[in-house]
C-alpha cells in the first residue's frame, strides 16, 4: 500500500479522499489555488501545495503543476477525484511517464470511454444494449439530418465529447434539426474543444439508472448494483438513491451483466460507472461510461457496507478486489441530495458569500454529510457551488425506501444555512411530492412537478414573525444582562431587561420586512415574557405571550401562548434568518429611526450580485425604463444573469463597459427612480 498520496481535487471530494486515507494510516498531499488557500481540504491535509491562482484553468487544471507537486512531496499516487483532470488521458500518461500511480483506470480505457460515439462503437462489438442511433464519423449536416428522419423524432444530438449535461439538444422536428445541429456543435467546441456529435433517439418519460462497477489488475470485474438518478434538472443529477425503486432481481442481474461487460471491452480496472437509459417498462440502454468515482458513489457506500476510495486504493496498489459478486449484498435503502448555494426562486442562480451559519444534521448510522466547507467560509464564484452532499440511510424491509425519505426529511429540516441562497426547501418539498414519494420517477419529474415545487411566495406565518420578535429581545435581554454584570452597580435601573425606561411607557414596535411588505410587531413587556401583537388597523389583532431562551449560535427555544417549539435565528447585519418547522425564512430588521434609508438602493438590483464580466450594456443611458426592464448582462459562474431596473426610473450611467471584470457589490448602474405617483 501506498505511504503518501496526492490529492488532485478540492472540495468534498477532497476531503471525502482524505478521510478513507487517513483510516489506512496513509498521509495525505492536497493542491490548492489561491483562492483555496484556507479551505477545508487544505486544513484536513497533512501537508499542501500551492498550484497557482483561483481560475481551475491555472490551477487544477494544469497537469505540469500537480505533477511537480507529488514529485516535491514524494507522493506515490494521485487521486483525482472527479471533474477536473479525473477523465483527462493526458494526465493520466504523464502520471504513468513519472512514475507516479494515477488512482483510476488505465488510459486506454479512458480513451475508449472518452468520446461517446467510439465508446457506443465499443459497446456495440460487446454486445451491450445502445440507444438507437446514429454514432459514425459522418458529420456532414445532411447525413445528421437524414440519420436523425431515420430514427424519427423527437432525437438528441449530443456532443460525443461532452460532460456533466452540456452539450444536448431535443429535436422534436425535423424542421428544427439544422439550426440545432449547429448550435450543439458551437457549444460542444467551446465547451468540449470538439464538434463532434451524434444523434439518439429521444427516449420519453426516460430513467437514468447506473450500474457502479469495479476491475482490478488481475482480470476481476464485479458490480456493486444500481443507483436510480432519475431526479435531475437540466440533464444534471438533483436526488439520487440505491437501490433504484421497483428493480427485480433479474432486472439488476441482465443490468449488472451488462455493465460488468462493458467494463471488460475496455479492460477496466478501479472504480466505474456504467449509465443507461430506462424506459418505464424496464428495458435499457447504454448511455456512457464515467471513468471515475461518481458524485454519488455514496449511496452505494451506504447500502453496501463498504468504503469504495479504499477499494480504489487497494485496487491502484495491485490487490486484488476485496469481494467477490456472490459476496456483495444490499442493505436498505440510501438516497443523497446535493445542497447547492443555488437560489431555486431565482432560476437556481448560483449564490456567492460567506456561509455566516452552517449547522448541518448530526452525523450517525443514518445521516453523513460528505463536505468541503465549514461555517465561516466562502462559497466562490470560481468553483461548483455546492455546499455538501446529504446522504441517508435506513433499513425496514418493504418501507425502506419510505423510511430513507423520512429520515432525508428530517435531515433537510435540521439543515441550517444563513450567507448564501440554498436549495434546501427546493430539496425539503421535492423529497415531499408525491409523485418522488410515490417513486413515479423520470428524468422530467422537476419540471412535472413545477407547481408543486415552486409556489408561488408564501404567506409569512405570524409564528415566524413572533419567533425573529422574540430573539430580538431576548439578544438585546442578554446584552444588557453583559453590560450590568460589567458595570460596578448590577441594580441600577440603566441595566433593566422589562422595558423600564425612565420617561418611556413599556411599548415598543418591531419592524421586519419580508418580500416587498412591511410587518409591525408590537410589544409590550411583562415580567420574564412579553406580549406580542399583530395586525390591528382593520385587520384581526392577534396577541400572544411569548417568552424564552436563546443560545449564541442562535438556537432559540420558544414558548408562544405555552406552546413550545424549537426554531434558530441567526442575525446577520440587517437580516434575520428564521429556521422553524423545516423551513427558512427571511427576513429584513428595520431599524424605525433609518427608515428613509431603506428599502431603496440598498435593495435595488443595481449592484452586482456576485463577481463576473460585464457582457452587455441592455439599456442606453440617459433611458427612461419600466421596472424589472433589462438594463445590464453580467456573466458570473459559467451562467449570465441579468440586472433589471429595481423601479421606473432613469439610467443615469453605467459604470463599466463591456468585457469589464467587476467585483461582488460593486456598483454597475448609476440609476434614479422616479419619483413615486
Ligand atoms: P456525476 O454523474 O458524477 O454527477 P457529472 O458528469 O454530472 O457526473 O459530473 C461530475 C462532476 O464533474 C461535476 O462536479 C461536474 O460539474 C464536473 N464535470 C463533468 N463534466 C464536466 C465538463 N465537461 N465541464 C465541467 N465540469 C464537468
Ligand atoms: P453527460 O455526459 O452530460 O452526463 P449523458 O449522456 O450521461 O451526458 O446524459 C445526461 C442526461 O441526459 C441523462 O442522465 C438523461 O437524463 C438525459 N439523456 C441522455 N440521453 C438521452 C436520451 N437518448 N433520451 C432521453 N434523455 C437522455
Ligand atoms: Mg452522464
Amino acid at each position: 500500500m501506498f505511504d503518501k498520496i496526492l490529492i488532485a481535487n478540492r472540495g468534498e471530494i477532497a476531503c471525502r479522499v482524505i478521510k478513507t486515507a487517513r483510516r489506512m494510516g496513509i498521509k495525505t498531499v492536497a493542491v490548492y489555488s489561491e483562492a483555496d488557500a484556507k479551505a477545508r481540504h487544505v486544513r484536513l491535509a497533512d501537508e499542501a501545495v500551492l498550484i497557482g491562482p483561483a481560475a481551475a484553468r491555472e490551477s487544477y487544471l494544469v497537469i505540469d503543476r500537480i505533477i511537480a507537486a507529488a514529485k516535491q512531496t514524494g507522493a506515490q499516487a494521485i487521486h483525482p477525484g472527479y471533474g477536473f483532470l479525473s477523465e483527462n488521458e493526458d494526465f493520466c500518461e504523464a502520471c504513468e511517464r513519472e512514475g507516479i500511480v494515477f488512482i483510476g483506470p488505465p488510459v486506454s480505457a479512458i480513451r475508449a470511454m472518452g468520446s461517446k460515439s467510439e465508446a457506443k462503437k465499443l459497446m456495440e462489438a460487446a454486445g451491450v444494449p445502445l440507444t438507437p442511433g446514429y454514432h459514425g464519423d459522418d458529420q456532414t449536416s445532411e447525413l445528421l439530418h437524414r440519420q436523425a428522419d431515420a430514427i424519427g423524432y423527437p432525437v438528441l444530438i449530443k456532443a460525443a465529447a461532452g460532460g456533466g449535461g452540456k452539450g444536448m439538444r431535443l429535436v422534436e422536428k425535423a424542421e428544427d434539426f439544422i439550426d440545432l445541429l449547429a448550435s450543439c456543435k458551437r457549444e460542444a467546441a467551446s465547451s468540449f474543444g470538439d464538434d463532434h456529435v451524434l444523434v439518439e433517439k429521444y427516449i420519453t418519460r426516460p430513467r437514468h439508472i447506473e450500474i457502479q462497477v469495479f476491475g482490478d489488475s488481475h482480470g476481476n470485474v464485479v458490480y456493486l448494483f444500481e443507483r436510480d438518478c432519475s431526479v435531475q434538472r437540466r440533464h444534471q443529477k438533483v436526488l439520487e438513491e440505491a437501490p433504484a425503486p421497483g428493480m427485480t432481481p433479474e432486472r439488476r442481474a441482465a443490468m449488472g451483466k451488462a455493465a460488468v461487460d462493458a467494463a471488460r471491452a475496455v479492460g477496466y480496472v478501479g472504480a466505474g460507472t456504467v449509465e443507461f437509459i430506462a424506459n418505464q417498462d424496464g428495458s435499457f440502454y447504454f448511455m456512457e461510461m464515467n471513468t471515475r468515482l461518481q458524485v454519488e458513489h455514496p449511496v452505494t457506500e451506504m447500502i453496501t457496507g463498504l468504503d469504495l476510495v479504499e477499494w480504489q486504493l487497494r485496487v491502484a496498489a495491485g490487490e486484488p478486489l476485496p469481494l467477490a459478486q456472490e459476496q456483495l449484498q444490499i442493505r436498505g435503502h440510501a438516497l443523497e441530495a446535493r445542497i447547492y448555494a443555488e437560489d431555486p426562486a431565482k432560476g437556481f442562480l448560483p449564490s456567492t458569500g460567506r456561509l455566516i451559519h452552517l449547522a448541518p444534521p448530526a452525523e450517525g448510522l443514518h445521516v453523513r454529510v460528505d463536505t468541503g466547507v465549514e461555517e465561516g467560509d466562502e462559497i466562490s464564484p470560481h468553483y461548483d457551488p455546492m455546499i455538501a452532499k446529504l446522504i441517508v440511510w435506513d433499513e425496514g424491509g418493504e418501507s425502506s425506501r419510505s423510511r430513507a425519505l423520512a429520515r432525508m426529511l428530517q435531515a433537510l429540516a435540521d439543515y441550517r444555512v444563513a450567507g448564501v441562497a440554498n436549495n434546501i426547501d427546493f430539496l425539503s418539498r421535492l423529497v415531499a411530492c408525491p409523485a418522488f414519494a410515490g417513486a413515479d420517477l423520470d428524468t422530467g419529474l422537476i419540471e412535472r412537478e413545477k407547481s408543486y415545487l415552486f409556489p408561488e411566495d408564501l404567506a409569512l406565518p405570524d409564528e415566524v414573525l413572533q419567533i425573529a420578535a422574540l430573539a430580538e429581545l431576548l439578544r438585546e435581554a442578554a446584552l444588557a444582562g453583559k453590560r450590568a454584570q460589567r458595570s460596578a452597580d448590577a441594580h441600577s435601573p440603566w441595566h433593566a431587561r422589562d422595558g423600564w425606561r425612565m420617561n418611556a411607557t413599556a411599548h415598543r414596535t418591531l419592524l421586519f420586512r419580508h418580500g416587498e411588505a412591511e410587518h409591525a410587531v408590537e410589544v409590550a413587556y411583562l415580567p420574564g415574557a412579553w406580549r406580542l401583537a399583530l395586525g390591528g388597523e382593520g385587520g384581526e389583532r392577534r396577541v400572544v405571550e411569548a417568552r424564552g431562551e436563546l443560545n449564541p449560535r442562535g438556537l432559540l427555544r420558544v414558548e408562544l401562548d405555552g406552546t413550545r417549539m424549537d426554531a434558530t435565528v441567526i442575525a446577520a447585519a440587517g437580516r434575520r434568518h428564521v429556521f422553524v418547522r423545516g423551513r427558512a425564512w427571511q427576513l429584513a430588521a428595520v431599524d424605525p429611526l433609518h427608515h428613509s434609508g431603506e428599502g431603496g438602493g440598498a435593495e435595488g438590483g443595481l449592484l452586482a450580485p456576485m463577481p463576473g464580466k460585464v457582457i452587455a450594456l441592455v439599456a442606453a443611458e440617459g433611458a427612461r425604463v419600466e421596472k424589472g426592464a433589462p438594463l445590464l448582462i453580467l456573466e458570473a459562474m459559467k451562467m449570465e444573469h441579468t440586472i433589471t431596473a429595481p423601479a421606473a426610473g432613469t439610467v443615469k450611467a453605467f459604470r463599466f463597459a463591456v468585457g469589464d471584470q467587476v467585483g461582488d457589490g460593486a456598483e454597475l448602474v448609476e440609476f434614479e427612480a422616479a419619483a413615486a405617483a
